[in-house]
C-alpha cells in the first residue's frame, strides 16, 4: 500500500464506508494521514470515592475510581439478565458499580483486592453509579493514563472508532519510508522523525510525544511553503519587464476614479500608484496587497486591470470560490458599463457547462484587451491567454504557493499581483511571502459608520428575530450564520437546512433563503444572485460566504454557535456587513459554557480592527493549546498557526534559506528527498479549496 493508493484499499472500508471518508475530504491512505486529530481524550486522573464524591461532578462524565473490595460482588438474575453489583466504601461515602451480562466478574473481584473502576458517572436520585466500568489493574491504568485519544472531525455515518481504526490500519500497513528531512536539520531544530510525528499526531503515548510530534509537523508545513517559494524566487526573480504601459497621467484609470462615488483613501491611492508604478517599472511586478477586510481592494484590482486593458494587455483575476468570482464578475461588468470603458469582461469557472467554458475560451483568444475573471477553473484547465499582462488573486489562501507556480508556467511572465485579508505581522509575512513585495492599504474608507456589536446567549433570540424583522421593513439584509449544513453526529451546533426551516417559520413574511458549499455550483449562484439583487432577505448560510462577498445593503450578521468558529474568522464574517452608509451589527450567540471561549468573542466585541484581534487572540491562547479552534480560512494550515508558532516559521525559514544559498535549484544529491518532497507538495496543486 502506498500514500496514494485508494482509501477502499484499507482492509475493511468498502464502496459506502469510502463514500463517507470522501465527506470528510479522505480520497487517499495519505489522506487519512493527514486527517489529524482535532482533539485529544484525556483519561481522568486516579481518585477515591471520597474524593470523587466530595467534589462537582457531571453525569456521563468519565471517572477513575481507586477502591478495594471489602465485602464480595453480589449477582442478581433480573428476567435473563445478570446483574453484578459492587459498592465501594469510604467513611461515609459509597458508590455502587453496576455491570450487566458479567456475572463471571466475581471471580475477579475478590475480597481485598484493589483495582482502578474507569466509566461513565450516571445518577439516579442523588445517588451516584459506576455503569459498566472497566475493571483494571492499578499499574495497567497508569500506563493508560499517559496516552491520549484522538477525537477526529466526523461526519453522519462514520464514528469515531471507525476513524481511529483505519488510522491505525494505515499507519501498520504502510512502510512510511526514509525521513525526507536531513539528518542535520533534524539535530538542529530538534526534530522527531516522520515516522514517529504521524503515528504519534494520532496515537501519542503521552503528552510530551503529541508536542513532539506537533512540533515536528508544523515545521514541515512551514519549510514545504516557504522552499517552495524561495525556490520559485530563485527560478524567475527579476524577470525583465518587456509590457509597455501608457503613461500614468490621463489615463483610464483616472476617469474611472473620477467617476466613482466616492473618493479613494490615502492607502488606496498610495497603493494604486504602487502597482502602476511597478507595472511600468524595470522588472516584472510580485506584489502583495495587505488590507482589513473593507478596506476596499477589489477597486484596486479593478483599476490595475483597467491600466492593462488601455495598454492593449490581457488581465486575469483569481477568486478562491465560485460565489466570489461571480460577484468580481458582475461588480466589474457594470463599472465598465458605467464608466463607458470598451473592455470585454470574461468569467471563468468550474460549473460553468462545457459550451459556455468554450466561449469564454474563445473569447479570450479574440480579445486582446479582455479582463478575465474567474476561479482556480483559470489555471486547472487549458486556457488559453495569448497576451497576458497581469494576474491577480484574491484572497490568497494556503495553496497559493502552488497556484502561483503554475500560472508562471504559463508563457511569458506576467505581472502578479495578490490581495489578503490576513493580517499577520509584518515580520512574518517577510517570510512567508518572501518572494513578494509588500503594499499596505492600511486605512478603511472615512464615511463608514464602525459596526456595532454584541455577545448574548439564546435567550436573547427572539429579540434578535424582532431586531431583523425591524432591518428588513427598513429595506436591509441580514446574513444568519450556523456552523454545520445539516445534523451531524456527536456535534451539537445549529445546521443551516433546519434552522432555515424554523427561522421561516419564526419569520413568515420574510424571504428566507439557505446556502451551503455542499451545494451545486449554479444553485449556489442563483441563490447568491437573488440575495445581491435584493429579492431574499435572509440568507441562512454556512462560512462558505466568509470571504470577500460584497453586499453593502446588508446590515445585520447574527452569528449562531459563535464560540465554535476561530476569531480571524468570525472576524471575516462579521466583514461582510458594515460595507455600505448604513449602521450595521453583528450579533454573535454564545451556545458555549467556557470561561476562555467568552474572552474570545468579548475581544470581537470590543473591537473591529482585524490587527487587533489577531494578537488579542494569541495572548488568549495558552502554550499548551495546539488545537485552539482554528483561524480563518486565509493563509491557513493544517496544524500550524501562522501566530502560534512565530518561532517555528522562523526556524522554517533559516533553514530552507541555508539550503537555497548552498544549492539555489535543490539539484545536488543530498537534497534529492528534499527536492521530491517539494515536488510532490507543488504537484499537489490540484487541491483547490471549493467552499
Ligand atoms: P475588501 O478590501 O474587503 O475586499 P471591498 O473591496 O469589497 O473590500 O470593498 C468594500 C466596500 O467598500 C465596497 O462596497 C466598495 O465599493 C466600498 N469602497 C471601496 N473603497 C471605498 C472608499 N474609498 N470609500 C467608500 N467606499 C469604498
Ligand atoms: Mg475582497
Amino acid at each position: 500500500m502506498e500514500l496514494k493508493s485508494s482509501i477502499s484499499e484499507i482492509k475493511g472500508i468498502g464502496a459506502k464506508t469510502a463514500q463517507l471518508f470522501h465527506k470528510i475530504g479522505v480520497y487517499t491512505v495519505g489522506d487519512i494521514l493527514l486527517h489529524f486529530p482535532r482533539d485529544y481524550e484525556r483519561m481522568p486522573a486516579m481518585e477515591t470515592v471520597a474524593e470523587l464524591l466530595a467534589r462537582e461532578t457531571a453525569e456521563g462524565e468519565l471517572a477513575a475510581v481507586a477502591g478495594g473490595v471489602e465485602r464480595a460482588p453480589v449477582v442478581r438474575n433480573t428476567g435473563r439478565m445478570p446483574i453484578t453489583t459492587l459498592t465501594l466504601r469510604e467513611g461515609d461515602y459509597t458508590l455502587n458499580l453496576v455491570w450487566f451480562h458479567m456475572p463471571y466478574l466475581k471471580n475477579s473481584l475478590k475480597h481485598g483486592s484493589n483495582w482502578i473502576f474507569l466509566g461513565k458517572l450516571s445518577r439516579s436520585g442523588n445517588r451516584l453509579s459506576l455503569d459498566q466500568p472497566q475493571v483494571l489493574a492499578p499499574e495497567k491504568y497508569q500506563q493508560m493514563q499517559g496516552s491520549l485519544m484522538p477525537c477526529y472531525a466526523l461526519t453522519q455515518g462514520l464514528s469515531k472508532n471507525m476513524v481511529s481504526k483505519t488510522v491505525r490500519l494505515a499507519l501498520d500497513s504502510l512502510d512510511l519510508g526514509q525521513d525526507y528531512l536531513t539528518e542535520d536539520i533534524r539535530q538542529r531544530q530538534e526534530l522527531a522523525e516522520w515516522n514517529f510525528a504521524l503515528e504519534n499526531i494520532h496515537f501519542p503515548v503521552s503528552e510530551q510525544a503529541l508536542a513532539q510530534a506537533r512540533k515536528r509537523l508544523v515545521f514541515d508545513e512551514f519549510f514545504q511553503f516557504i522552499l517552495a517559494a524561495g525556490l520559485q524566487k530563485n527560478q524567475m526573480e527579476q524577470v525583465k519587464n518587456e509590457f509597455v504601459f501608457a503613461p500614468m497621467e490621463e489615463s483610464w484609470a483616472h476617469q474611472v476614479m473620477a467617476g466613482l462615488p466616492y473618493e479613494l483613501t490615502g492607502a488606496q491611492k498610495r497603493v494604486l500608484s504602487e502597482i502602476r508604478e511597478n507595472m511600468r517599472g524595470p522588472v516584472i511586478m510580485q506584489r502583495l496587497i495587505q488590507g482589513d477586510v473593507g478596506s476596499g481592494k477589489t477597486v484596486l484590482a479593478f483599476l490595475a486591470m483597467v491600466d492593462c486593458a488601455q495598454s492593449g494587455y490581457q488581465s486575469a483575476l483569481m477568486a478562491p470560490t465560485e460565489v466570489l468570482a461571480r460577484q468580481h464578475y458582475e461588480t466589474f461588468v457594470s463599472m465598465c458599463e458605467q464608466f463607458g470603458l470598451r473592455i470585454p469582461v470574461i468569467l471563468l469557472t468550474g460549473s460553468m457547462t462545457a459550451r459556455e467554458k468554450r466561449r469564454a475560451y474563445d473569447r479570450i483568444q479574440l480579445y486582446s484587451k479582455a479582463i478575465v475573471i474567474g476561479t482556480h477553473a483559470l489555471i486547472q484547465e487549458r486556457t488559453l491567454f495569448d497576451n497576458l499582462a497581469l494576474v491577480i488573486t484574491d484572497e490568497q489562501h494556503r495553496f497559493g504557493v502552488k497556484q502561483r507556480e503554475k500560472l508562471y508556467l504559463k508563457g511569458a511572465q506576467p505581472h502578479i499581483l495578490v490581495m489578503s485579508a490576513t493580517p499577520i505581522p509584518r515580520t512574518l509575512a517577510l517570510i512567508l511571502y518572501g518572494d513578494l513585495d509588500i503594499s499596505l492599504v492600511d486605512e478603511v474608507p472615512a464615511r463608514r459608520l464602525p459596526i456595532k456589536n454584541c455577545v448574548v446567549n439564546t435567550s436573547y433570540r427572539p429579540k434578535a428575530y424582532a431586531f431583523i424583522r425591524k432591518q428588513v421593513e427598513l429595506g436591509h439584509q441580514v446574513y444568519v450564520i450556523c456552523p454545520l449544513v445539516e445534523e451531524s453526529e456527536g456535534l451539537e451546533a445549529e445546521n443551516v437546512t433546519d434552522y432555515a426551516q424554523s427561522l421561516a417559520k419564526e419569520l413568515p413574511e420574510l424571504a428566507i433563503a439557505c446556502l451551503h458549499g455542499k451545494m451545486k455550483g449554479s444553485l449556489k449562484n442563483q441563490i447568491m444572485e437573488d440575495f445581491a439583487a435584493g429579492r431574499t432577505q435572509v440568507l441562512v448560510s454556512t462560512t462558505v460566504i466568509e470571504v470577500g462577498v460584497n453586499v453593502p445593503n446588508a446590515t445585520v450578521m447574527l452569528i449562531e454557535d459563535a464560540q465554535r468558529f476561530g476569531l480571524a474568522q468570525l472576524h471575516q464574517l462579521r466583514g461582510r456587513v458594515g460595507r455600505g452608509e448604513a449602521q450595521s451589527y453583528c450579533i454573535m450567540i454564545n451556545t458555549g459554557e467556557n470561561e476562555v471561549s467568552k474572552k474570545r468573542l468579548d475581544i470581537l466585541n470590543q473591537s473591529n480592527d482585524g490587527f487587533f484581534i489577531a494578537s488579542e487572540d494569541l495572548k488568549l491562547r495558552g502554550p499548551g493549546d495546539f488545537f485552539g479552534i482554528r483561524q480563518s480560512g486565509l493563509l491557513q494550515f493544517r496544524l500550524g498557526d501562522i501566530y502560534r508558532d512565530g518561532a517555528l516559521i522562523k526556524a522554517a525559514s533559516q533553514e530552507a534559506r541555508l539550503i537555497l544559498a548552498e544549492d539555489p535549484a535543490l539539484r545536488s544529491a543530498a537534497y534529492e528527498c528534499i527536492r521530491k518532497q517539494i515536488d510532490a507538495y507543488l504537484q499537489d496543486a490540484a487541491e483547490t479549496v471549493n467552499l
